[in-house]
């Protein structure tokens, strides 16, 4: 695998929790995995294990590989302190790094001449734009005699917001011809896309959830990549994330304060208890009788921060609390401190990253609300099945894929989900679940029924080792 950040060497988001949980899942399967990633700032793992020259264009550089194993699983590091010895992975606030063409495709050129020297590998898995010059590098390797079998590569979209789009005059730098500034190749308006480099030369394409490889075809949700997807359209395939089932478990997190499982959820009360004292809400019995309501989520719009913010008058009279753990846009953040301020018996917020909280949202909430414009994959409302605290979200990408619609007439279903990105859509289905909580038979029911979904990795472990097996099927010999 070629990945810009895995846990627990470097994150910035949830690219890195794949890149971490997916080689050891397949490793469980009995398949071997290297991940090759840049030797950033502050990684102290690893030993060095050779000294490779790297060609990017004109120019060679001598690499320390190091490597250090853990759970099955070698991780590569990429010593090039010119690029990754600095104060953050991509940029400094809002400013990428203007070199991050050079530094990304040293990446993947530097995990291709790995693979010459170590040519075990069947199949190349890439990530994201920083590892879409992956297969167009192979090809390049491959016609040039030095790569004496055309790997088949796999490139995964984590997110199709990040596109990695530069000046086209980064071509010969990077060694790239100019035939590439075709429109069937990286031009992208004018310019050069690494992540459309990942598309377009790459064997099998995937992203993290069945529904949204249909929506990204589609131009509401295609980022401008829809017409690039479409062509591609056989090739490509969802799979969905897994979560991690250790680290969320509720018969064994050390955030809660009694654990539980489907067949005993008492320990539930205590989470909700442990939530309201930790935001200051009141814990009366009154209190915790009805619904508590949790939110954890960058405060951005993409998550349905502007529907929730239409509803900011609606949402103190819903007759329940609202937990929130968040960090995000300005606007945001002061709406919901303001609301709390305003509210104090109702409404408890936490600004910042809480990992405790966290949990303990996941824990002691009754409800979780995921009311996203589009979602990829999504993680917290699985880790909300998996801790029996039921999921209302918006039917797209992962949520549609993981959440059933409660069902009235069969009493089946696992959360409640709406379709129309409005408030109205969003306080519609809010008032029903919330209704539906006071019938504590169907509640538990429907508590249970997503308790018992699997959305561990290792199910999506064997989906990614099937598109790896028919990506080595066609594997071109020279
Ligand atoms: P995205 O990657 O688009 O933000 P995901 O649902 O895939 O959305 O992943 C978000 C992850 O970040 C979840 O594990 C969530 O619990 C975590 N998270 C988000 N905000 C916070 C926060 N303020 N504190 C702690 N964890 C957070």
């Amino acid at each position: 695998m070629v990945v810009s950040e895995a846990v627990p060497f470097a994150q910035t988001g949830g690219l890195a929790e794949v890149a971490d949980a997916l080689p050891r899942a397949l490793v469980r399967l009995g398949h071997d995995v290297d991940v090759v990633m840049p030797r950033y700032r502050g990684i102290a793992a690893g030993t060095i294990v050779r000294r490779i020259p790297v060609a990017v264009g004109p120019n060679v550089t001598e690499v320390d590989f190091h490597a250090a194993t853990a759970d099955g699983v070698r991780t590569v590091f990429v010593d090039h302190p010119a690029y990754y010895d600095r104060d953050y992975l991509y940029g400094v606030a809002e400013r990428d790094y203007a070199d991050n063409p050079e530094r990304f495709a040293f990446l993947c050129r530097a995990a291709l001449s790995w693979a010459l020297v170590e040519p075990a590998y069947d199949v190349v898995h890439a990530h994201d734009w920083q590892a879409g010059l992956v297969p167009v590098l192979i090809g390049q390797m491959f016609r040039r005699g030095t790569l004496p079998a055309r790997l088949p590569a796999i490139f995964t979209i984590h997110n199709l917001a990040y596109q990695g789009v530069f000046d086209a005059s980064w071509l010969p730098r990077l060694g790239l011809s100019w035939d590439m500034m075709r429109v069937d190749a990286l031009e992208y308006w004018g310019r050069v896309s690494f992540l459309k480099a990942g598309i377009v030369f790459s064997r099998f394409i995937t992203t993290v959830s069945p529904r949204y490889a249909q929506e990204i075809q589609m131009p509401e949700y295609g980022f401008g990549f829809d017409g690039i997807l479409r062509e591609r359209s056989h090739d490509l395939i969802g799979i969905l994330n897994g979560i991690d089932y250790d680290h969320w478990n509720p018969a064994r997190d050390a955030n809660l304060p009694v654990p539980y499982t489907a067949s005993d959820l008492a320990g539930k009360r205590a989470a909700k208890r442990a939530l309201h004292e930790t935001l200051h809400l009141p814990t009366t019995d009154d209190v915790l009788r009805k619904p508590t309501i949790g939110l954890i989520s960058r405060l951005v719009d993409q998550k349905g921060f502007d529907l929730l913010a239409a509803l900011a008058d609606e949402l103190p009279r819903l007759g329940a609390t609202i937990t929130l753990l968040g960090a995000g846009e300005r606007r945001y953040e002061d709406l919901w401190l303001g609301l709390a301020a305003r509210y104090p018996d109702r409404i408890g917020v936490r600004i910042g990253q809480d990992e405790r909280l966290e949990h303990l949202i996941e824990g002691g909430a009754d409800l979780f609300l995921m009311p996203s414009r589009f979602e990829p994959g999504g993680l917290n409302q699985m880790y909300s099945l998996r801790y029996g605290t039921v999921p209302l979200v918006r039917a797209t990408g992962g949520l549609a894929d993981t959440v059933r619609n409660f069902n009235p007439q069969s009493g089946t279903g696992t959360g409640f989900t709406f379709d129309e990105y409005s408030p109205q859509g969003l306080l519609g289905t809010l008032r029903w679940a919330l209704g539906v909580f006071q019938d504590r038979e169907t509640w538990t029911r429907i508590q249970v029924a997503g308790m018992q979904q699997d959305n561990s990795w290792d199910a999506s472990a064997r989906r990614y080792a099937e598109v790896y097996e028919r990506a080595a099927a066609s594997r071109v010999w020279a």
